[in-house]
């Protein structure tokens, strides 16, 4: 049974439980996911509902084939009713709606599934509406609630919910999960995942926004060193201003003036960012190899700089006088 939430890893103590509630068949009409960004609860509580949905729930969960399961993969389910946000919050005209829908008979005689997420952005208003609900359901409609901060939430809802705990990951496990997600793991460097599991605080969802930043960045350079923009440079150099970890900041520009050392010289293989190799072939030829030599050398040093260095300085210094020389 344990594979139904196959996709949510190092979650073991909150999916046991899962699985328990739907082996027994008491499911509880209240459950409150809770714990950091980014670690599974959204995902676990939509597994939770396509087993408690589908009508030939197997060892491995929900089948993915039947009526059921199609519909509620294509996000059409009338027995699934999700509530999120709008503008940030989730308001008591969302959660009325809710009720409304709520107290029209179910599509069929099968469970109904509400998931709020977040529901830490309810506003006092909504939650008291709520409450009723959670006090009296309609027969047969479970309420997941997802939090990322328990304590945002009034008590009484925590405590009319069976609390299913969340934990974060080892960077270990980050690591890993990000090594297996397609268009992540096949094009980020296992230097890059490393480092994005190791500052994302145990979440593979932070991890990922970790490394589209640095994506960003990566792109960024490539522009920089392409053309000389004043206010672009001292815009970009103002982002270094207070950063902690030189050494991941030097991270994306070293391995970009890296590839353009090595285009420059006619070299094609070894190339790190691939998936930039046009936009970098282009600016390759801006500069002889030994400029691009230069540059290195200049990043390389930069990263070997003790924390307290003057980085803002440094990067404009290091701009200008890239555009200035040959
Ligand atoms: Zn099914």
């Amino acid at each position: 049974m344990v594979r139904i939430f196959g996709g949510i890893r190092g979650q073991d103590r909150a999916v046991a439980l899962l699985v328990r509630y739907l082996e027994s068949g008491n499911v509880p009409p209240g459950l409150l996911f809770f714990g950091e960004e980014g670690i599974g609860k959204e995902k676990a509580a939509l597994a939770f509902v396509s087993a408690l949905f589908c009508r030939h729930r197997g060892p491995a969960g929900g089948c993915g084939m039947c009526h059921d399961c199609r519909l509620l993969s294509s996000g059409s389910h009338p027995n699934f009713l999700p509530v999120s946000p709008e503008n940030q919050h989730i308001l008591i005209d969302g959660i009325r709606r809710l009720q409304a829908e709520l107290s029209l008979k179910a599509f069929s005689d099968r469970p109904r599934a509400v998931v709020i997420a977040p529901a830490d952005r309810m506003t006092v208003q909504a939650a008291n509406a709520l409450l009723k609900t959670l006090e009296e359901p309609p027969p047969g409609t479970h309420l997941l609630l997802v939090a990322h901060q328990i304590s945002r939430l009034p008590p009484t809802i925590v405590s009319r919910c069976q609390k299913v705990s969340f934990s974060p990951l080892s960077a270990r496990e980050v690591e890993e999960i990000l090594a297996g997600i397609p268009g992540v793991g096949d094009r980020h460097s296992p230097e890059d995942l490393r480092g994005a599991a190791a500052c994302s605080g145990g979440s593979p969802g932070r991890a990922l926004e970790v490394l589209e930043e640095a994506e960003g960045e990566r792109e960024k350079w490539v522009s920089l060193l392409s053309s000389p923009d004043p206010a672009a440079i001292i815009a970009a150099a103002a982002s270094w201003r207070g950063t902690g970890d030189i050494s991941r900041k030097v991270a994306p520009p070293l391995s970009i003036v890296r590839d353009l050392a090595l285009l420059s010289s006619g070299a094609e293989m070894g190339i790190i960012n691939e998936d930039l190799k046009n936009a970098l072939r282009a600016v390759a030829g801006q500069k002889t190899t030994e400029g691009w030599s230069r540059a290195l050398r200049a990043l390389l040093s930069m990263s070997r700089m003790p924390p307290q260095a003057q980085k803002q300085l440094m990067v404009e210094a290091f701009l200008f006088e890239f555009h200035g020389k040959g």
